[in-house]
């Protein structure tokens, strides 16, 4: 089994590739982001929780986050992999995954990073954000607070994977398919 980590700041094109990266290799794809509007689509208390941190630019509290992973994960006894996206977002959150993951005798094969310029990542989230629906995208300040927290929380657990030797970097601009093909060109040779 491959569980890989996708990593990148908010507007790296995670998502974007993550779809792509399912289709090729079978993955099953973990986006806490994704099941946190899930759970706001649909009211459940979760998804109430989760809007009052989202809406501001701020993380969810990892004990609510980790909780949360744990139980979409153990919903696919039979994958073939996961793709994680999104998560972890912090220290805790790292340790938390390796030790859901080595119960089950499992770790992480590799975390990827897509990396991107800044004024490019703000200009794709404002973009974005014309289209997408989602009220922490259309809004240059909370933007701005979700890069802030990215740099201050998040991007410290690339570190993490690097002290285990399995961090790689890659480049996040150019068009989608090559980024595609060189993301698969590295999951292929784990
Ligand atoms: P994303 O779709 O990955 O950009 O996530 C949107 C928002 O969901 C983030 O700004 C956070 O408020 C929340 N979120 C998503 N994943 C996590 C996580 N792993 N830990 C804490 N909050 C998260």
């Amino acid at each position: 089994m491959k569980n890989i980590v996708l990593f990148g700041p908010p507007g790296a094109g995670k998502g974007t590739q993550s779809a792509y990266l399912v289709d090729k290799f079978g993955f099953v794809h973990l986006s806490t982001g994704d099941i946190f509007r899930y759970n706001i689509k649909n009211q459940t208390e979760l998804g109430t929780l989760a809007k009052s941190y989202m809406d501001q630019g701020q993380l969810v509290p990892d004990s609510v986050t980790i909780d949360m992973l744990k139980a979409e994960w153990g919903k696919y006894p039979d994958a073939v992999g996961f793709l994680f996206d999104g998560f972890p977002r912090t220290e805790a959150q790292a340790l938390a995954l390796d030790e859901i993951l080595a119960e089950a005798g499992q770790s992480i094969a590799a975390m990827i990073g897509l990396e991107v310029p800044e004024e490019e990542l703000l200009a794709r989230l404002l973009e974005r954000g014309k289209t997408s629906g989602r009220p922490d995208d259309a809004n240059p300040e909370v933007i701005g607070q979700r890069i802030a927290v990215y740099h201050r929380e998040t991007a410290p657990v690339q570190g993490y994977y690097e002290a285990q030797g399995k961090y790689m970097a890659l480049s996040g601009v150019g068009s989608i398919e090559s980024i595609t093909a060189s993301l698969s060109e590295k999951i292929q040779a784990l």
